[in-house]
């Protein structure tokens, strides 16, 4: 039974003090104990907010780590190990505003997947197509490429300690979600790929939603067989919303 997992990812959004304000929204929810609940705040706020959620059980993560797991000359970058040393248990990789604005590509995800495994961090790989891809029908064919190309480079038993992310790029941010049939076949597709790998490994791993998901569409995506939670961003920054979607995945 794979137990569910909610969480929200805060792109580049916050202040000090709005990110004060959030952890005492946070703090207050009340959360099925049935369910992972995550946020990831810019990198920036990642120590305010483990510190603001302490005894609190929400996990904090990361948005991005860096291609080489130990802290060295790479401006600019975190390194996953300075991720886990300030207590970081997850990080996102390949998100599709880094693989589409900023280049990021298959191999580079791959590497950076690897190199957060290495430092004890879950990855959270993020796959999904473009309104373009879907309309000429590649969905599948890219998410498998996307999915493909870290299972080639690191093999299957990789994804022991992983989870994966559907995220249509059209669905990103833009207030349209895929239908709960649209979504569960891409995460059965998914689903299938690992288990042409290994079909016990695949029946375990957490495959989530993303893409505007509200408190509203939640509990109908959720129930999907092979959807185990979401992947949140624009709702994960108000705190009641937030807590309503876990609420939903606990139902
Ligand atoms: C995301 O950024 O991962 C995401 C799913 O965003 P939103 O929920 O705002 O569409």
């Amino acid at each position: 039974m794979r137990r569910p997992l909610v969480a929200g990812n805060w792109k580049m959004h916050g202040t000090h003090s709005s990110v004060a304000e959030l952890i005492k929204g946070l703090r207050q929810l009340a959360l099925p104990s049935g369910v992972d609940v995550a946020v990831m705040p810019p990198c920036l706020f990642i120590s305010q907010v483990i510190q603001g959620l302490a005894g609190k059980a929400i996990d904090v993560g990361a948005q991005n780590s860096a291609v080489e797991p130990m802290q060295g000359a790479l401006t600019g970058e975190t390194a996953p190990s300075q991720l886990a040393d300030v207590g970081c248990s997850m990080v996102l990789v390949g998100h599709s505003e880094r693989r589409l604005i900023l280049g990021e590509s298959d191999e580079v995800v791959s590497r950076k997947f690897a190199a957060a495994q290495s430092c004890g961090l879950v990855p959270v790989l993020c796959v999904g197509e473009t309104r373009a891809e879907r309309e000429a029908g590649k969905t599948l064919e890219v998410v498998a490429r996307q999915l493909g190309s870290v299972i080639d480079e690191l093999g299957v038993g990789a994804f022991a300690r992983a989870v994966v992310a559907y995220e249509p790029v059209w669905a990103i941010g833009t207030g349209l979600t895929a239908s709960p049939a649209q979504a569960q076949e891409v995460h059965a597709a998914i689903r299938a790929q690992l288990a042409a790998e290994n079909a016990e490994l695949a029946k375990g791993v957490r495959l989530l939603y993303g893409g505007s998901v509200k408190a509203a569409s939640a509990a109908e995506l959720f129930g999907m067989p092979d959807i185990d939670g979401g992947l949140v961003g624009g709702a994960s920054l108000n705190a009641d919303e937030f807590g309503a979607i876990c609420r939903a995945a606990g139902s």
